[in-house]
């Protein structure tokens, strides 16, 4: 490291990706500066997992107050308070934003509250004319919710605006079949919303196991959510009384107070002098590199969701950990993308890691499925009719467990001890020769013949 430039790195963005990069190659004795135009934390912190998933708690005791009544309790009245819940969600938030602040601080890396744009391969412009410059570059701006080009969008919100609404609609529409349509249907339902799921094709969550996503349909829709299916939009139409008219294609019209879209997100490269300085882009904008995170001009790197990649906040965090100790520590790592685990907030949520049975049987031919489907404890005193869904698919030929699907309470908290094994390489036996912790709904994964 020299003294040639202002910093040996800068980095563009403080979510999850720049934050653990900064943050590790300042560990390592690297001068970092860290630019950031919003919020220092990034969608996970400020406008995605972090809030969403409070939400999930606060809204999981709409059923949890129904079913008391079956555990003795006796709970007189129950009454939701939005405002309540989104105020305490915002101060979270903030609190997080500022601990991860100080976390930067106390590893001496500067932060600059600013929009930095690249100038040249070292160097970058900030908001007040400034030019900084550094060795290495890394880019780690993250992506934004994509919205659709009809009349009318401007009506419609995206999971930026879901968190900050001044009153709970009472209906809301919202559209995509993925991650966010799901987990904020859940939310919402249980909020007392009626919610329309739009979905322009019968598929939703494509690259979950089908049989765990039937499940999840038919619980939603037994729990009072709509869907409709190979349906997209031709108008959002703004109606006196303020609520909204989605003209449809493929469905009637459907009259809302809300409209959410979800339908992706797309790399933030736009404005950033990338095109200007010869950084390759995919088609959709995304930073190409290579598997140290290189861009095509060799100083400058990115990682996290501006690679358009996997957009997993875990996945950030290791590329740009992988990113710092190999640039500047002198541990040469890569990430090992194999069996990255992966959640669903839905109501029931969904955790899942390695192939599902379609996957595992086009790369692996011959497999074994083993699937155990149960009513939970819980769910049968509270006389809830839900039953979880729990799949392992196994190869024939090596005996190793390599997917495991679940969909029921706490799925993704059983699942992410379940992707060790998984990871590992275990078998089958070595699952069945784990003895079951009684009761719990995490030992059918050691019950299933
Ligand atoms: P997803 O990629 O999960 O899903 C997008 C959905 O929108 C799909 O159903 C897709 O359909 C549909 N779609 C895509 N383009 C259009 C279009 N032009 N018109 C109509 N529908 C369209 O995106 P999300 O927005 O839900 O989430 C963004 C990302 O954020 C996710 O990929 C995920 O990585 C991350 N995320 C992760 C969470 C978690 O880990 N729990 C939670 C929330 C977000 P089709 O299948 O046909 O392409």
């Amino acid at each position: 490291m020299t003294d040639t430039f202002d910093f040996d790195l800068f980095v563009v963005g403080a979510g999850s990706g720049g934050v653990r990069a900064a943050r590790i190659a300042a560990g390592h004795g690297a001068r970092v500066a860290i630019a950031e135009e919003h919020r220092v934390g990034g969608t996970c912190v400020i406008r995605g997992c972090v809030p969403k998933k409070l939400l999930v708690y606060g809204s999981h005791f709409a059923e949890d107050l129904d079913d008391a009544a079956m555990f003795g309790w006796d709970v007189p009245q129950k009454r939701f308070d939005w405002p309540v819940l989104r105020d305490n969600v915002l101060a979270e938030v903030s609190r997080i934003e500022g601990a991860y602040g100080e976390t930067l601080s106390n590893h001496k890396v500067t932060i600059l509250k600013t929009r930095a744009v690249l100038t040249g391969p070292n160097s970058l412009r900030l908001d007040d004319g400034r030019t900084v410059t550094a060795g290495k570059i890394l880019l780690a701006p993250g992506a934004r919710p994509v919205l659709p080009e009809i009349p009318g969008v401007e009506h419609a919100i995206t999971s930026n605006e879901v968190f900050h609404l001044e009153q709970m609609p009472r209906r809301i529409v919202i559209v995509g079949g993925g991650y966010i349509a799901n987990e904020f249907a859940g939310i919402f339902h249980q909020f007392g919303a009626h919610v329309t799921i739009v979905n322009r094709s019968d598929t939703i969550l494509r690259g979950y196991d089908e049989q765990i996503v039937d499940r999840l349909v038919k619980i939603s829709l037994a729990k009072g959510i709509d869907f409709r299916f190979n349906a997209g939009f031709s108008a959002i139409e703004k109606q006196e009384d303020g609520s909204l008219l989605c003209r449809m294609k493929g469905c009637d019209d459907i009259e809302a107070d809300e409209v959410l879209f979800a339908i992706g997100r797309q790399p933030n490269t736009e404005g950033l002098g990338l095109e200007e300085l010869g950084v390759a882009l995919s088609d959709r904008g995304a930073v190409k590199v290579d598997d140290q995170y290189r861009s095509s001009v060799p100083s400058v790197f990115a990682v996290g969701d501006v690679t358009d990649r996997i957009q997993l906040t875990p996945v950030a965090i290791r590329e740009g950990h992988a990113f710092a100790d190999t640039q500047f520590g002198g541990k040469p790592c890569v990430v090992d993308y194999h069996a990255i685990p992966s959640a669903v907030f839905s109501h029931p949520p969904i955790g899942a890691v390695g192939l599902t049975e379609g996957e595992a049987k086009n790369q692996l031919g011959v497999i074994r499925t083993y699937t155990s489907d149960f009513r939970p404890m819980k769910n049968v005193l509270a006389g809830r009719n839900e039953r979880a869904l729990y799949k392992m698919i196994v190869d024939e030929g090596s005996d190793k467990v390599v997917g495991l699907h679940m969909i029921g309470p706490d799925a993704p908290e059983i699942l992410q001890a379940a992707a060790i094994a998984v990871k590992a390489g275990l078998t089958k036996a070595d699952f069945d020769s784990t003895l079951a912790l009684h009761p719990s709904m995490a030992e059918e994964l050691v019950l299933m013949r």
